[in-house]
């Protein structure tokens, strides 16, 4: 293992001064991948007047955060965190290079992997070393039937987008991590693209990811009508609503309620699942939850194998009348 193997850096998002939670996750798992080998954690912040977000990447596993401040860097632009990124990385020569796969990180890191002229793992789940000292990328492929394996042996940094929600933050209060400011020369303000205005929407309900309870449904729904009582189950539970790909494509509800690979990941204490057959593309986005039910009318549906409570049954003849006791019960 060469010296160099031993720095891990993470790219830490933020938009107008707020960190991204998926930054402090990739700390956790980039300090105990390091700690495994000896090696350090340093965190990139880059934007305009974030130092203040320093002391939580240090706490959140940082030996060392580089901060990046210029007004050209607020808000996120492509070109110019791809130039400043791409002088450190060629710089310090890190051997890993983490980001999420947000997206802002799926825009960034391929373009930044080509300047460099390394490979990209994406929407990675795990990460690990191999007995060579090189990082392993785990990432479902292929129709979601295949989990591969990835390994970049002689290009660097090794990079990689790993899921949002797929590795857990920790915090080390008693981390004091050492800010090295970064000269951003030129100054980054007329670089490419100019943002002339951003619109922000405010989510309706509880975000996906923050959910404590989510009931998902999937292609076995049937229809826009149907898809109703999805909603209504989620609205008595307090709970949000998920969704496999199909209903999404089918405009039953919103790309943001898809969950799994391409979609969202997510950990509440409790996961309904209706209609869902438990593709692998599915699975990997919920089956860190805590308590996970799934109605299926096939008693062979693959999502079983992930569940702790299965109901075989069809879901007309299970959601009202729960719908209605629930409904009974809350006096509504
Ligand atoms: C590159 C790639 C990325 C992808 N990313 C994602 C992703 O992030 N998230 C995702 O979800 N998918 C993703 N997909 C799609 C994924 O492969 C599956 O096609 C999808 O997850 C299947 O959704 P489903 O389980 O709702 O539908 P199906 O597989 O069609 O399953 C429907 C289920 O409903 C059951 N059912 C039918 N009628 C009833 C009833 N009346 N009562 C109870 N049960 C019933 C059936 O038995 C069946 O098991 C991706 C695919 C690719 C190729």
């Amino acid at each position: 293992m060469n010296d160099n193997q031993r720095h891990i850096w993470v790219f830490t998002e933020q938009r107008g001064g707020a960190l991204h939670d998926v930054g402090l996750e990739l700390l956790s798992k980039a300090r105990a991948l390091a700690d495994e080998v000896g090696g350090t954690v340093s965190a990139l912040l880059l934007g305009s007047d974030v130092s203040e977000l320093t002391d939580r990447l240090a706490g959140g596993g940082a030996d060392t955060v580089y901060l990046a401040e210029d007004p050209g860097l607020e808000p996120y632009r492509l070109l110019p965190y791809t130039s400043v990124l791409e002088a450190m990385v060629s710089e310090h020569r890190p051997e890993v290079l983490l980001m999420g796969a947000t997206a802002m990180g799926v825009e960034l890191a391929p373009r930044l992997a080509a300047r460099l002229g390394t490979g990209l793992s994406a929407h990675c789940i795990d990460l690990r070393w191999n007995d060579e000292g090189h990082l392993l990328q785990v990432v479902p492929g292929w129709g979601g039937g295949v989990i591969a394996t990835i390994a970049c042996p002689n290009h660097r940094p090794q990079m990689a987008t790993v899921m949002p929600g797929a590795m857990k933050a920790s915090t080390f209060p008693d981390r004091e991590g050492k800010i090295i400011r970064v000269d951003v020369s030129p100054p980054m303000e007329d670089s490419g693209p100019q943002v002339v205005e951003i619109k922000t929407e405010t989510p309706s309900e509880l975000p996906l990811e923050k959910a404590d309870v989510i009931v998902a449904g999937g292609w076995g729904i049937g229809s826009p009508e149907k898809w109703g009582l999805i909603e209504e189950l989620a609205r008595l539970l307090g709970g949000a609503v998920g969704a496999t790909r199909p209903p999404v494509d089918e405009g039953w509800t919103e790309e943001g309620r898809m969950i799994g690979q391409s979609g969202k990941t997510v950990r509440p204490s409790l996961y309904i699942g209706i209609g869902i057959s438990g593709v692998m593309h599915h699975v990997v986005g919920m089956d860190q939850s805590g308590h996970i039910v799934s109605i299926n009318s096939d008693p062979n549906a693959e999502i079983f194998e992930t569940s702790d409570t299965i109901i075989v049954e069809d879901f007309n003849k299970i959601l009202p009348p729960l719908i209605a006791e629930l409904k009974a019960r809350q006096g509504k």
